[in-house]
C-alpha cells in the first residue's frame, strides 16, 4: 500500500453526532449489530442476483452468493463477508460517511423531533452500518465493486472523527467487513454466541451464512414461496421449527398480499392449547420479519392478545428493518398488520368450520377460551369472533353444538332477540322453569355453560343486530300461547297477586300471572337492568362483605294446581297460606340461584311439613 494512495475524510457533522451516540450511549441491544451487518449483506446479494439476470460484464461472476462470518478469538477480531455488489469509492463516501441513506436519516430526524434523550433515543433504532462501532473500535471495510472499473479498497475508521480510504491488493467483489472487537466485547467471537445470534435474527435470510466454514441457517424463507411449490412436509416441519413443537399444525394461513401493505404471512394453529393443560399464559408466537431478517420475535402490539395461541411468521418489506421494539406497538403500520392478520385468521376459522364442523368443534374445546377473550377484549374484531362461538341449545342434542349463526338463521318470524340461559351444566339448565315458556312456544334458548360465558355475552350484546336477552329476565315479552288446563279466573289471579305481594313485602317488586310457566308454579325474573345472579355470585366470590338487596319479580303460573289450592287457602287457611307464599318465592330463588340464606327456608320447610302431617 502506498502513501499515495491513502485519503483522508471526516464525516459529516451528523454522522460523528450520531456515532457518538452509538459509541456513549448505554445501548441494551448491542447483539444486533450482526443482524444489521448480515442483512445489509444479504441486500446486497440480492442486488446482484438482480444485476445477473441484466448485465453481462460482472466483476468475478463465479464467487457463490453467501454470507461468510469468520472469528478469531486471539486476535478479537470478527469478519463479515459477501459477494455482493461491492462499493466504488464514490459509493464508500457516499453511503458510509453521509446520511444520504434512509436508516441513519429517520433516525436522526427522529431525535430532532424528540425531546428525549440521546440514550433513550438510540434504544429505539437500529443504527444499521454504524452499529458495527457498538462493539468494535475499529472497523476496516474491504471491497470492490461489480463494476469493471472498480478499485480494490479499503475504508478504515476508529468511528470518531473520519476514515481513511486507500487502495487493498487482493480484494475480490463484493464487502468484507473486519471489526476489531473492543476489549470488553470479545465475546462476539466466540462461536456459540455467534451462532445463537444468526439462527435468532438472520435464520431465514435467502443466502447461506457460514461460520467458519459451516452453514448456519438451514431453514428457507418458506412464507416467501408460492403455494404450490411447498409440501405438506415442508409446511409441517416449518412449523415445528419454528414453533419449537413436536405436534401437527391445526390449521395453517398462507398469504401475501400488496395492499393496503405488503405482507407475507405463513401461521399456525397448534392442536393443542397449553393454557388448557393448566400450563401459564403463553407469550406469542408469531415473529415479526422485515424481508426475511427477523424484527423481533414476540412483537408486542401486533397482534391482539388472544391470538397469542398463533404460531409462524409475519413478513412486510414495508417495514424499516430499524423499527424497534419500543416505536414498534406505536407504529400504524404494525397496527395495520396486526389488524390484517387478525381477520384473516379469523376468516380462516370461519371457513374451516364451515367445512368441516367436527374438527372445528374438537379444536374449538380446546381453544374456546381465546375466542371468548377476543370478544370481550378486541373490539374490531367482535362480531368476526362472534361467529366462531359453539354452544348448545334447546334445539340441538345434548354434545351437538351450534353457533350464533345457526341460531339467527332459524329465528322465528319477527324474533329480534337471542335468548340464553347461563348455569352449570345442559341437564340443569334444562331443567330449569325459565325454559319451559320458550320451548313450548319453540323458541331455541342457548345454554351458556362455561363460567365465562356471562362475561362473554355481556361484551358481545348482541349479535346479527339481535339483542342477547337472559330467559331469567323480566320484560321479555312471549306471545300468547295456547295454555292448557283450568286456570284461575281473571278476579282469582289479581286477589291471589295483591295477597302475595302484601305477604313478601320488599322481596319482590311485582307479582303477576304469565304465560311463560307451564310445569312449574313459579318463577323470578331479575331487572332487566339488575345484577344476573352469575354476576352476584362473582361478586360475593370477590368481596366477601358485597351485599345486596335482591328484589325480583315473581310470576305465577295461574294453572298450576298448588297455585289453584294457594288461591283457596288465601281465605280458608291463611296462616299456612302465608308460609306456602313464602316458600314458593324461597324456591323460586333456589332455582334462579339466588338464595342467600337458607336458614328461615328450613325452619319454614319444618312447619309446613308438620302441618301437612296434621
Ligand atoms: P441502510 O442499510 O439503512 O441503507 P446502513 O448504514 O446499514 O444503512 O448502510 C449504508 C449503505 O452502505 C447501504 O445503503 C449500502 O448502500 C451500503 N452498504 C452497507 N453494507 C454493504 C454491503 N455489505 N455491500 C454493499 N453495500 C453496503
Amino acid at each position: 500500500m502506498s502513501e499515495t494512495t491513502l485519503e483522508k475524510h471526516t464525516f459529516q457533522a451528523e454522522i460523528r453526532q450520531l456515532l457518538d451516540l452509538v459509541v456513549h450511549s448505554l445501548y441494551t441491544d448491542r447483539e444486533i449489530f450482526l443482524r444489521e451487518l448480515v442483512s445489509n449483506a444479504s441486500d446486497s446479494l440480492e442486488k446482484l442476483r438482480h444485476l445477473q439476470g441484466t448485465e453481462k460484464d460482472i466483476t468475478d461472476p463465479e464467487l457463490p452468493l453467501e454470507i461468510r462470518i469468520t472469528a478469531d478469538k486471539e486476535a478479537g477480531t470478527l469478519t463479515i463477508a459477501d459477494h455482493g455488489i461491492g462499493m466504488t469509492r464514490e459509493e464508500l463516501v457516499e453511503n458510509l460517511g453521509t446520511i444520504a441513506h434512509s436508516g441513519t436519516k429517520s433516525f436522526l430526524q427522529a431525535m430532532k423531533e424528540s425531546g428525549s434523550t440521546p440514550g433513550n433515543m438510540i434504544g429505539q433504532f437500529g443504527v444499521g452500518f454504524y452499529s458495527a462501532f457498538m462493539v468494535a473500535d475499529e472497523v476496516q471495510v474491504f471491497t470492490r465493486s461489480w463494476r469493471h472499473e472498480g478499485e480494490s479498497l479499503v475504508w478504515t475508521s476508529d468511528g470518531v472523527s473520519g476514515y481513511t480510504i486507500e487502495e487493498s491488493e487482493g480484494v475480490s467483489r463484493g464487502v468484507k467487513i473486519v471489526l476489531k472487537l473492543k476489549p470488553e466485547f470479545t465475546e462476539y467471537a466466540e462461536e456459540y454466541r455467534l451462532k445463537h445470534l444468526i439462527t435468532t435474527y438472520s435464520n431465514f435470510v435467502g443466502f447461506p451464512i457460514l461460520l467458519d466454514d459451516k452453514r448456519i441457517n438451514e431453514v428457507e424463507a418458506l412464507w416467501l414461496k408460492n403455494k404450490s411449490d411447498i409440501t405438506e412436509d415442508e409446511y409441517k416441519a416449518f412449523y415445528q421449527f419454528t414453533a419449537k413443537a413436536y405436534d401437527e399444525p391445526a390449521y395453517r394461513l398462507h398469504f401475501s398480499a400488496d395492499a393496503p401493505i405488503a405482507i407475507n404471512a405463513l401461521v399456525f394453529v397448534p392442536t393443542e392449547n397449553p393454557e388448557k393443560l393448566g400450563f401459564a399464559k403463553i407469550d406469542g408466537g408469531v415473529s415479526l420479519y422485515c424481508k426475511k431478517v427477523l424484527i423481533d420475535a414476540d412483537p408486542k402490539g401486533l397482534l391482539p392478545d388472544w391470538l397469542r395461541f398463533l404460531k409462524g411468521v409475519i413478513d412486510s418489506a414495508d417495514l424499516p428493518l430499524n423499527i424497534s421494539r419500543e416505536s414498534m406497538q406505536d407504529s400504524a403500520l404494525v397496527k395495520k398488520l396486526g389488524s390484517v392478520i387478525s381477520k384473516r385468521v379469523i376468516k380462516m376459522f370461519e371457513k374451516e368450520a364451515e367445512s368441516d364442523p367436527e374438527r372445528y368443534l374438537a379444536f374449538y374445546k380446546k381453544f374456546d377460551r381465546f375466542f371468548k377473550e377476543g370478544v370481550a377484549t378486541d373490539y374490531p374484531n367482535r362480531e368476526g369472533l362472534a361467529k366462531l362461538l359453539r354452544f348448545e341449545s334447546t334445539l340441538t342434542d345434548a354434545g351437538k353444538f351450534v353457533g350464533f349463526t345457526d341460531y339467527a338463521g332459524r329465528t322465528k318470524d319477527g324474533q329480534d332477540k337471542i335468548f340464553y340461559l347461563v348455569g352449570p351444566s345442559r341437564e340443569q339448565l334444562e331443567s330449569s322453569p325459565y325454559i319451559e315458556a320458550f320451548k313450548t312456544r319453540g323458541l331455541e334458548v342457548i345454554f351458556f355453560t362455561d363460567p365465562v360465558d356471562e362475561y362473554v355475552v355481556d361484551s358481545l350484546g348482541e349479535f346479527d343486530g339481535k339483542k342477547l336477552v337472559s330467559v331469567t329476565q323480566a320484560g321479555v315479552e312471549l306471545e300468547d300461547a295456547a295454555a292448557e288446563g283450568e286456570s284461575l279466573n281473571a278476579d282469582e289471579i289479581e286477589k291471589l297477586c295483591i295477597f302475595l305481594k302484601d305477604e313478601l313485602g320488599d322481596r319482590v317488586t311485582e307479582v303477576s300471572s304469565g304465560k311463560r310457566l307451564v310445569d312449574s308454579p313459579i318463577i323470578a325474573l331479575v331487572p332487566e337492568d339488575g345484577m344476573t345472579p352469575q354476576m352476584r355470585r362473582m361478586m360475593k366470590a370477590m368481596d366477601e362483605n358485597f351485599k345486596d338487596e335482591i328484589k325480583v319479580q315473581l310470576e305465577i303460573n295461574p294453572r298450576h294446581s298448588l297455585v289453584r289450592k294457594l288461591s283457596d287457602a288465601r281465605e280458608k287457611n291463611p296462616e299456612v297460606a302465608g308460609l306456602v307464599a313464602r316458600q314458593l318465592l324461597d324456591n323460586a330463588l333456589i332455582a334462579a340461584g339466588l338464595l342467600d340464606d337458607a336458614r328461615d327456608t328450613i325452619s319454614r320447610m319444618n312447619a309446613l311439613m308438620e302441618k301437612a302431617m296434621g
